[in-house]
């Protein structure tokens, strides 16, 4: 099938990251550089939604079913992240795993706090991660004005990057006891309206989906989304951990449903199984709502971009109208290898799989992903090794 997408040219992303690296330094003085280079954006390895970009440290909207608080952060002090936006996409192009441009890494704002508590904040660094190019998307809770939404809808038009807007609705009639501290639905739903109305694409994200909870409402909620000017949703799991378990029981929910789905309930985040995922996801379809396994996708569909993750290969790939297919919307194998040497990633490619030699950073495998459009295996003792190490 003919690709309607630019084709990736792989070593162009590598240069294209020298240059702005260098181009950034010389606008830091050296104990900003050095703050940016501590800091955890430059070696924190891009999950399968990309290279998640923290704007707040904490988070006030105390959501019942939240999973911060098992990651070291807090319900209360809520704090801008320290870094200035300049230093901060310094720390990023000094990320091994990371590349720039629209065909280059996913960034992901929004995954351990609410981005916009603070709005000037999250504006400054959206306006500057902007100018690398990439594939933005931000989820929120945050009550998105016209105003905010007209700003954000600029900062994508100015500097020709996509920006993709998750509005996070999982409860309409428990909002109340899941989510009392977060603007209610219904301020969210205006929130879709707000963004479609500037010009931008809002998702739905309809996760965590929690058995026993909040499963009857599925249905009410596309439609609400829907009518306030979603175009998809993205369908997502439930993960708890002992703590989450005690805190929807100590609101008085009834979380039998959940236990009897998991074998372990301890410290760590486990996924509890969710076959009622594909009922949702079916009854989006019918009310023409795009829908999405992953967000990288859709991120990749609102950037016209092949998904960075590989989702088409061996990921969750829902096949929407972004259409990502092999071989068409992979690179050559030749540049890929040529371009992995420079980044000393020794690999085999075979038709849509590559295989890794070696591991020489953590997170290699994702921009190994990245570069090639394909899936990756690494040869175990080598991320065995790389793990090891960085323990
Ligand atoms: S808004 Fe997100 S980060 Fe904040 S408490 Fe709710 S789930 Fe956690
Ligand atoms: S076509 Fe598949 S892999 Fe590509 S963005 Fe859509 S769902 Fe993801």
């Amino acid at each position: 099938m003919k690709s309607n997408k630019e084709k990736i040219n792989p070593m162009e992303l590598i240069i294209k990251k020298s240059e702005l690296f260098s181009m950034y330094g010389e606008e830091l003085t050296d104990s900003e550089k050095e703050r940016a280079l501590r800091d955890f954006h430059a070696r924190r390895p891009p999950r399968w939604c990309g290279l998640t970009v923290h704007v707040t440290i904490n988070c006030p909207f105390q959501c019942a079913y939240c999973y911060i608080e098992d990651m070291g952060f807090k319900f209360d002090g809520p704090r801008p992240y320290p870094l200035s936006s300049k230093e901060l996409v310094y720390a990023i192009l000094s990320n091994p795993c990371f590349l720039p441009s629209r065909h280059g890494t996913l960034i992901a704002i929004g995954a351990v706090s609410e981005p916009f508590i603070f709005p000037s904040k999250a504006l400054e660094y959206l306006r500057e991660l902007a100018k690398l190019g990439n594939p933005i998307q931000f989820s929120t809770k945050q009550y998105i004005s016209k105003n905010l939404a007209e700003k954000i809808a600029s900062i994508a038009i100015e500097y020709n990057t996509p920006i993709s807007p998750l509005i996070t609705i999982i409860t309409m009639q428990k909002y109340d006891i899941l989510e009392r501290f977060a603007p209610p639905p219904e301020k969210r739903l205006d929130s879709i309206k707000n963004l479609r109305d500037a010009g931008l694409k809002p998702v739905l994200f309809l996760r965590p989906l929690i058995p026993g909870i909040n499963l009857d409402e599925i249905e009410d909620i596309l439609e609400a989304a829907k009518d306030s000017g979603a175009v998809g949703v993205v369908i997502g799991g439930f993960r708890v951990t002992r703590r989450i378990i005690n805190r929807l029981e100590s609101l008085g929910l009834n979380t039998v449903l959940i236990k009897e789905r998991l074998k372990i309930i301890d410290e760590k985040q486990r996924n509890v199984p969710l076959p009622e995922k594909k009922i949702a996801m079916n009854k989006a379809k019918k009310k023409g709502l795009i829908t999405w396994a992953s967000t990288c996708c859709a991120n990749s569909w609102n950037a016209n971009v092949p998904c960075p993750s590989a989702c088409f290969i061996d990921g969750p790939c829902t096949k929407c109208p972004n259409f990502c297919s092999y071989p068409a919307d992979t690179p050559n194998a030749s540049e890929v290898i040529k371009a992995l040497q420079e980044l000393n990633i020794n690999a085999k490619i075979k038709g849509p799989r590559v295989l890794m030699l070696n591991y020489p950073f953590k997170g290699a495998d994702m921009l190994v992903r990245n570069i090639s459009r394909r899936s990756v295996k690494v040869v175990k003792k080598f991320k065995r090794s790389i793990s090891l190490a960085s323990n």
